[in-house]
């Protein structure tokens, strides 16, 4: 089966939007099984979103497209396709009737313009819209007027925005891919998601238990990101559950207490479960991460029921006002040190009446390091009614990236914390 991706967009062409449809509909449906052979971004122009659906379909047996579906006068992709493939549109009831209510239910009047939105290609199956008004359409050319031997492909055309667009996929289009190509549906994959080792030395870990196994067919994919190792199982076919669940049992057992979950889940999301199950709660107090460990926690949806306060304590004087970290220890031992740390994730947590707090404090950098503290120096203390662990770390980036590292390095003390695991190095 022939997928084929093209994503519309002149934003994407002038590098304002990054094209994160890419990645995310192409890692979709690779978790289905299904490959993309293709992919291209085009501009908003009839010209050039008519010649790359022309190419696709004379390729493909599915192409998805992306954006373009909404009221301004630059989303023209359904009008463009329709013309292309020879099909009239017409205004869909059902459609209009959303797009309607959309604007009732949130009491706000309806502009005009956004009734093109209803209207269908002749033929087209509407894909509803749960999250916007725009919606998706899908059309089966049978025959295939673009391929020799005239055989069906589909052209699903999906919405530009991301909220929309992933529902979208996710609740109306996977079930259409089952219905449509059944017999890539014997397809398993699982991702464990591993933090603190890198990519060689997982490599390293898993791939000799894991040999026999891929001699046999068993996909095995790493992904490296700052940070973190994805280790990908996959395989077809009617052993294909077996399999991955060894290969899962062989990875877990070389990896042991580096793997911290599985598929999406992250970090955080792994931490906000265990700690929402034994009703234990968190408070933190950051400097050099400015609230950016408070805001990958509460990305988590049910954080509310363990983040109690995340505090930004930058100057030494919101240290001492709302944690309660003494000048001498400031004055003696320097913002950035192990005692001012430690005091911080002890103030956060008795201040707040938490279980466990977690205080970062060092140098982001560019510039502000010494020999003794060079840039990149953090220490990351964990408070919890058994004691206090202060960690050092030289995380050398950019800034952004700095944030993520430490966060990182911050919630992986917590996780391995509260499992009883070992600290690592
Ligand atoms: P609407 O106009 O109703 O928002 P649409 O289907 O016409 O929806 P576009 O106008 O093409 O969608 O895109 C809307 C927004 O969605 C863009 O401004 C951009 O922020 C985001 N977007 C579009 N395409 C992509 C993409 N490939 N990757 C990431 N974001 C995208």
């Amino acid at each position: 089966m022939v997928i084929e991706l093209i994503n519309t967009g002149s934003e994407l062409m002038l590098g304002r939007v990054l094209n994160t449809h890419q990645q995310w509909l192409c890692r979709r449906l690779a978790d289905l099984g299904h490959s993309v052979a293709r992919q291209v971004a085009v501009p908003d122009t009839g010209a050039d979103i008519q010649s790359a659906v022309r190419e696709a379909l004379g390729r493909a047996d599915l192409v998805i497209t992306t954006g373009g579906l909404g009221p301004t006068s630059d989303d023209l992709t359904r009008d463009f396709i329709a013309q292309l493939l020879g099909r009239k549109l017409h205004e869909d009831a059902a459609a209009l009737g959303h797009v309607e209510e959309f604007f009732t239910k949130r009491n706000r009047p309806m502009p005009a313009s956004t009734r093109v939105q209803a209207l269908v290609p002749e033929g087209a199956r509407v894909l509803m819209n749960a999250h916007g008004t725009a919606p998706g359409l899908v059309i089966e050319t049978a025959p295939n007027p673009f391929r020799t031997g005239g055989t069906t492909s589909r052209l699903v055309m999906l919405p530009g925005p991301p909220r929309e667009l992933h529902p979208m996929f996710t609740e109306q289009v996977v079930p259409l891919l089952r219905e449509w190509f059944p017999s890539e549906s014997a397809f398993l994959c699982r991702t464990l998601r591993t933090t603190g080792l890198g990519e060689s030395w997982v490599e390293e870990k898993v791939a000799g238990p894991l040999k026999y196994l891929t001699d046999a067919g068993l996909e095995i994919g790493y992904c490296a990101r700052i940070g973190e190792v994805d280790v990908r199982l996959a395989a077809r076919g009617c052993g294909a559950q077996e399999d991955v669940a060894e290969g899962e049992r062989i990875v877990r057992s070389a990896m042991g207490d580096y793997v911290y979950g599985t598929d999406d889940e992250s970090l955080e999301q792994v931490l906000i479960r265990l700690l929402t199950e034994r009703k234990q709660t968190l408070a933190l107090a950051e400097s050099c991460t400015g609230g950016y460990v408070a805001h990958r926690i509460t990305n988590v949806p049910g954080a509310s029921a363990v983040l109690l306060a995340g505090l930004v304590t930058y100057s030494n004087e919101a240290k001492q006002s709302f944690l309660g970290v003494k000048p001498e220890t400031l004055a003696i031992h320097g913002a950035v040190s192990e005692p001012v740390a430690r005091a911080m994730a002890e103030g956060a947590r008795a201040r707040n009446r938490a279980d466990y707090a977690l205080a970062v404090t060092g140098i982001a950098g560019p510039s502000g390091g010494n020999e003794s503290k060079p840039v990149g120096t953090v220490f990351i203390a964990l408070a919890s009614a058994r004691e206090t662990l202060v960690l050092r770390r030289i995380n050398r980036y950019d800034r952004e990236t700095f944030k993520f590292v430490t966060s990182q390095q911050a919630l992986e003390l917590l996780r391995r914390n509260a499992l009883n695991l070992p600290l690592p190095d």
